[in-house]
């Protein structure tokens, strides 16, 4: 499957779906097989405050990022994402000819993996043990079913949760479950769009872009990134390291987002 390429398009605000779909549209009729992984973040936000079930989010004791997902978080997260998010996506690549198909992890054991035990989280400046998460990470992808699906002509839009190896729905980062598939799936390329144009030394400093990140060394890179950006970078060098071609952290707030990235503009994980 060395053709595949792996797109993941992020959940922040800024992000312009109708050009990551025309683009992606466009990739598929030149032949191209393609599979989308996407967010939904600050959508999940939106509908949490709505349902009068406010986000959480906690730091690990390493500085990492999670959403505290609970139950009632773990309905409004598939509402969000399995739903909305999923749906509007298939529904605009439908509407530009393209055969989009629409998967979580769950679907057919897509991705499957371990489910935390427990978090160790600092809250202000306290440490706890967080015991109840429905949270994890991606281990195994049902590269069978992608298989099956890109040979018959359909483009699989992907997004968590996954599922957890005692069968229970588990949040996973998507920038990490897409790094799996792409390492899975043996892609040439990861192209990782969100709303700021790479990697940024300083952030927000559109003009500080870093262009290159050995993976080898990726320690410098790992300081300049905050919050999110840890993990996005942490899931780039990781999928670089298991024998994804490249991968590139680029803008989605722009016209042809993929060919763009593609063409190296972003930060290129190599
Ligand atoms: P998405 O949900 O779109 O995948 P994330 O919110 O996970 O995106 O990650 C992108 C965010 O990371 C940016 O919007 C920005 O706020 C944050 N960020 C932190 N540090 C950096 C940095 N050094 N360079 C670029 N973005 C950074």
């Amino acid at each position: 499957m060395g053709e595949t390429i792996v797109i993941k398009v992020g959940g922040s605000t800024g992000i312009d779906y109708d050009a990551v779909c025309s683009d992606l549209a466009a990739l598929v009729a030149e032949g191209k097989r393609a599979i989308l992984v996407h967010g939904g973040s600050s959508e999940t936000n939106r509908t949490a405050q709505a349902l009068g079930h406010p986000p959480e989010f906690i730091t690990s004791e390493s500085g990492f990022q999670s959403r505290r997902t609970d139950r009632e978080t773990m309905e409004i997260f598939e509402m969000v994402y399995c739903g909305k998010m999923n749906k509007m996506i298939v529904e605009k690549l439908q509407a530009l000819g393209v055969n989009a198909l629409g998967l979580s992890g769950l679907d057919g054991r897509l991705l499957q993996g371990p489910r935390k035990k427990a978090i160790r989280a600092v809250v202000d400046g306290r440490r706890i043990s967080i015991r109840d998460d429905l949270s994890g990470k991606v281990e195994k992808v049902n590269t069978d079913l992608l298989a099956l699906l890109l040979a018959n002509g359909y483009t699989p839009v992907v997004s968590p949760p996954a599922l957890s190896y005692e069968n229970e729905a588990i949040n996973v980062d998507g920038d990490r479950a897409a790094a799996a598939i792409a390492e899975a799936m043996e892609a040439e390329a990861l192209v990782l769009l969100s709303n700021v144009p790479g990697l940024l030394r300083s952030f927000p400093d559109e003009s500080t872009l870093v262009e290159v990140v050995d993976a080898a060394r990726p320690e410098e890179a790992m300081e300049f990134a905050q919050g999110r950006m840890k993990v996005k970078v942490l899931g780039a060098v990781e999928a670089v390291q298991a024998g994804v071609g490249r991968v590139v952290l680029a803008d989605a707030r722009v016209a042809e987002p993929v060919r763009r990235a593609l063409a190296g503009r972003g930060t290129t994980v190599q």
